[in-house]
């Protein structure tokens, strides 16, 4: 779904352009913004980056990350400023304006006009122009796509590569995850004709943990773990206290819920961590039983068919109880699911 000839026109000459990811951003909530804030910049626009929130310490080697601003360290009124003054917000893997919390708020009253490119299931119904394909592997690939559509594969450089890598890699699961198309690979191939080292960008994302960060995955592993093959799920319930007690920072958590997954039979996978007033729940899940749907009904939130999340304003182990008593009405579905 789009209507990119309007936005082309749109851009037609230069504009000031304010650029969001998702709260907690991700290697393609971050990569594609940066990707995109580098290219339109190269288009003769002014581009500011702003994160509601903090995001995990492996993304700050993406080129641009530095100037990325974060809303809640600090930065509400430059934030305010520059959203009065935009002409134009782009929302990127999000296509809710609740993810993107006060700034949402900020953004819904404000004048400019609003894009969205993303990937996520759902209905967009805040913004003035879209690049939206829920069968896109990642809103990486949708950035790509856009500056083929714009024109301006010229301006495609080894930075700007790297930052679409990084986030076509992540939400690939490095590239086996069925939404690993030949498009995905071709487009790969290009990025690596531009010159990015793909094993560097591996290995900055996925093995630059801290040692506090393994012995938490062994003990979450060792102690936290639960299964209930009766519903063929496995999940993982972290309270403040166990967060708090392994030295846990933003980004820790990442990837943890699909151990769950890699063992036989398991078909739902799900990770509720124990916040200040909520709980915030990841979910993966195999073939086709859909995450984004038990999010969406059930837990305030969405996704993607195999991974999704959500937020639920209860105490961890009520969350835990709901979703164990829920998981009843989906067993058959579990049980005939397939991979
Ligand atoms: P993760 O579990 O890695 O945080 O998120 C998995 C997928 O679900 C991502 O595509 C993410 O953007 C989406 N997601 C995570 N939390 C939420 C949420 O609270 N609401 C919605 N709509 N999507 C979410
Ligand atoms: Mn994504």
């Amino acid at each position: 779904m789009t209507n990119y000839t309007a936005l082309k026109e749109f851009l037609s000459n230069p504009k000031k352009i304010i650029i969001l990811p998702h709260r907690k951003p991700d290697a393609d909530a971050l990569g594609s913004c940066l990707a995109l804030s580098a290219y339109l910049r190269k288009a003769g626009h002014t581009t500011t980056v702003i994160s509601p929130t903090d995001y995990p310490k492996f993304l700050f080697w993406m080129p641009g990350q530095k100037e990325v601003l974060i809303y809640e360290n600090g930065k509400q009124n430059k934030a305010k400023k520059l959203i009065e003054e935009a002409d134009l917000a782009f929302c990127l893997d999000f296509n809710e304006l609740s993810r993107i919390e006060q700034l949402g708020e900020l953004v819904a009253k404000a004048k400019l006009k609003k894009a969205v490119i993303d990937h996520h299931q759902g209905n967009i119904d805040f913004a003035d122009y879209y690049l939206h394909d829920p069968k896109a592997a990642a809103t990486a690939e949708l950035v790509y796509d856009f500056i083929q559509l714009d024109g301006g594969s010229q301006h495609l450089d080894k930075k700007i590569a790297e930052c679409i890598y990084a986030g076509i890699m992540t939400d690939t699961g490095s590239f086996k995850f069925p939404s690993t198309s030949s498009k995905i690979h071709r487009i790969i191939a290009d990025l690596m004709d531009l010159g990015i080292n793909a094993s560097r960008i591996h290995r900055l994302v996925y093995d630059t943990s801290t040692e506090n960060r393994l012995r938490f995955l062994g003990y979450a592993l060792h102690q936290n773990l639960t299964f209930l093959p009766e519903f063929k799920t496995g999940y993982f319930a972290l309270s403040k206290k166990e967060l708090k007690e392994y030295k846990t920072e933003t980004g820790d958590t990442e990837g943890l819920v699909n151990y769950a997954l890699s063992v036989k039979g398991i078909r739902l996978a799900a990770l509720f961590s124990e916040k200040e007033g909520f709980t915030k729940i990841s979910f993966r899940s195999v073939g086709d039983f859909s995450v984004a749907k038990l999010a969406a009904e059930h837990f305030n939130g969405g996704g993607h068919v195999n991974a999704a999340g959500g937020i639920y304003y209860k105490s961890l182990q009520e969350t835990v109880d709901t979703f164990v008593k829920i998981l009843e009405q989906y067993k058959e579905e579990l049980h005939k699911s397939s991979e």
